[in-house]
């Protein structure tokens, strides 16, 4: 699952990043000959030639299409230590008949950039790279240095070209003016020498009759042309520039949009594409790193749209993950690995145990005893809390009303209850029915709501309370005091039971302020008539205080820990044996509690 969420992370603006690699990049060692690297350029140009569609062969007048890679990496057992690119083959195919001799050594460029494949997380983070140090090809390394894969200019491009609005962009915006042209009477070696001199990746063929101002295209011609070109082994001196240029159908115009110039190259598998004017005279050129380097994130998007994006990927992301969390509580519930343990609850006034309260417990065979802390948020994020509650709920009936009808008593069960439920229309009507099928009566079941999740359903809480109360069933506001309401505000709910959280009682009898506060909760509970549950109950002096108070109810380690059904079967038979708290008495009841002996 790790995996699956850093891929789908990763795969932010501009796409996946990993579709932009080009896997096993051509290699050679650096005893291998620039005629090696021409012959290894032809051999895959063969390959994607093979490849083309009938369409694409038809539109390519010259039957030229340039290297996917553009390059060839030079390695030595498994490490790289240079590159040499088209440009460099271009250069190196003016010197005519020694390309046997030349090393790959002599005359690739090292050291050479690389990016760790792990550290290529964005699109954006390559194209940067290979903009700031003005680079067309990227080794793409694993862990050990071997350079599985590559990333050029080209295939960020296609990449892109998936993940951005090229569409609101204009060729105009972004072409060069300033185009080197020649004449397609020129020999193919003066086409060559002015690529070489000029740095450039291609020349457009004008009409040398037509006006020079506004010159008419006939045509243009690329590095990756000429490469190929020299791979067939023709005379430079002897071709005509007309002979071998590209004379593209499908031409683009300033007005076109970006995205048309993006569909072209990848169409006609170019990587330069001359702009002509509606009367065919020469307005431009655009190339594809001219595409590319326009394709600045935030030039496009501005900062905001970018964050917008990063936060639906972010959204997608945790929903994916969401997902697959729901799918494994889905599952544990299918293998029975979710049951209910009960805390008893001790009623002060006779020391009898008439209560409990079901909690939810996890065990995986894999991860073990799962704590409800780490499951119950999850379950509510995904919405499984639904299924899960219902369940709870059902099951801690069923388990109240078997306890009764063996004892012959009249226990009661508390179930919580997640804010998620509540919202739930059918959730009244769910809480009956359990009932009814269990045969528990109303009077013995409560439902635990904290009061954040009250506060968060207020217009809702109020009436589902009333119709669950006509029904005998008992509410209690659990974790009172680490929420944000205060009593006052509460008793405009109608609720049955306040149960003071444990952060209050843990050590209280020592801590005056929050026994102060104890003291004041209880007394206005009793003012408002709601019975008072103490919770964490661990310690004798504790539980003495809260009984002084006039507290009624006290939960905690003190009492018991959570306990099995099991343990609880044994609890009815012999409660002293069942206990355990710290070992103190606790007997049976006529009056059908269970009675336990003060300390
Ligand atoms: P809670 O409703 O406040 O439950 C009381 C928690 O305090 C239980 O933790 C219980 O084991 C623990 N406890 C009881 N006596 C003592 C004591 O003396 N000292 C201390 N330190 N802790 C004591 P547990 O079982 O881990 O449950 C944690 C929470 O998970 C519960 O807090 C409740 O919010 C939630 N939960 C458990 N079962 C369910 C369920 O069926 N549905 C929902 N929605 N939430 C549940
Ligand atoms: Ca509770
Ligand atoms: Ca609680």
């Amino acid at each position: 699952m790790g995996r699956d969420t850093s891929d789908f992370v990763s795969a932010s603006i501009g796409g996946d990043p990993h579709h932009a690699i080009l896997e096993s990049p051509p290699q050679l060692s650096p005893s291998a000959t620039v005629a090696d690297a021409l012959a290894l350029i032809r051999s895959r140009l063969d390959c994607s030639l093979d490849s083309r569609t009938p369409e694409e062969s038809t539109v390519l007048t010259a039957s030229i299409i340039p290297l996917d890679s553009g390059c060839v990496l030079v390695t030595e057992n498994h490490r790289l230590l240079g590159i040499i690119t088209e440009r460099d083959l271009v250069r190196l195919s003016l010197q005519e008949g020694h390309l046997e001799t030349i090393l790959l050594s002599q005359v690739m460029t090292a050291p050479v950039l690389g990016l760790q494949r792990s550290e290529f997380t964005n699109i954006f983070v390559a194209l940067n790279l290979m903009k700031r140090q003005k680079i067309r090809h990227l080794p793409i390394l694993e862990p050990d240095g071997f350079p599985s894969g590559l990333a050029t200019i080209s295939s960020l491009r296609r990449q892109l070209g998936h993940g951005f609005f090229l569409r609101f962009r204009l060729v105009h915006e972004i072409m060069t003016l300033q185009v080197v042209t020649v004449s397609p009477h020129d020999s193919l070696a003066v086409a060559v020498q002015r690529l070489c001199n000029r740095l450039i990746g291609s020349v457009v063929v004008v009409d040398p009759a037509s006006p020079s101002d506004s010159p008419v295209a006939l045509g243009i011609l690329a590095e990756g042309d000429v490469l190929q070109l020299r791979t067939l082994g023709l005379d430079f001196s002897l071709v005509t520039v007309g002979d071998v240029m590209s004379t593209p159908h499908l031409l683009l115009h300033p007005e076109d949009t970006l995205g048309r110039a993006h569909e072209l190259m990848s169409r006609l598998h170019v990587k330069h594409l001359m702009v002509t004017n509606s009367d065919g005279s020469l307005a431009g050129i655009v190339s594809e790193g001219d595409l590319v380097s326009m394709l600045d994130p935030i030039d496009l998007y501005g900062i905001t749209e970018i964050l917008q994006q990063q936060v639906q990927t972010l959204r997608e992301a945790r929903d994916h993950l969401l997902s697959h969390r729901r799918l494994d509580l889905e599952m544990a519930f299918q293998k029975s690995e979710f049951r209910l343990v009960y805390q008893p609850q001790l009623q002060l006034s006779d020391s009898s145990i008439r209560s409990s309260e079901a909690l939810l417990r996890r065990h995986s065979p894999k991860h073990g005893t799962i704590p409800p802390a780490e499951f119950i948020p999850l379950a509510e994020q995904t919405d499984f809390i639904c299924d899960l509650g219902k369940w709870a709920l059902e099951q801690a009936c069923r388990q109240t009303a078997e306890w009764n009808q063996q004892s012959k008593r009249d226990l009661s069960t508390a179930v919580n209850v997640s804010s998620i439920q509540l919202q739930r229309s059918d959730f009244v009507s769910q809480t009956l029915d359990a009932l009814e099928r269990t045969g528990l009566e109303g009077r013995l079941l409560k439902l635990e709501l904290t009061e954040s999740a009250l506060v968060e359903n207020i217009t809702i809480a109020a009436d589902i309370f009333l119709e669950l109360q006509s029904h005998g069933i008992q509410i209690a506001i659990d974790d009172f005091g680490t929420g944000y309401a205060s009593l006052a505000y509460l008793q405009h709910f109608s609720f049955d039971i306040l149960k003071l959280d444990a952060s209050f009682i843990s050590g209280f009898d020592r801590k005056p302020k929050n026994q102060a506060i104890v003291k004041n909760v209880i007394e206005l509970a009793q003012t408002l008539h709601f019975q008072v549950v103490a919770e964490g109950v661990e310690s004798t002096a504790e539980l003495e205080l809260l009984r002084q108070l006039g507290c009624h109810v006290v939960q905690g380690y003190l009492i018991s820990r959570p306990l099995e059904v099991v343990d609880w079967s044994g609890f009815w038979q012999h409660p002293h044996a069942a206990d355990q708290g710290n070992g103190r008495a606790v007997s049976s009841t006529a009056s059908g509690g269970i009675h336990m002996a003060s300390p």
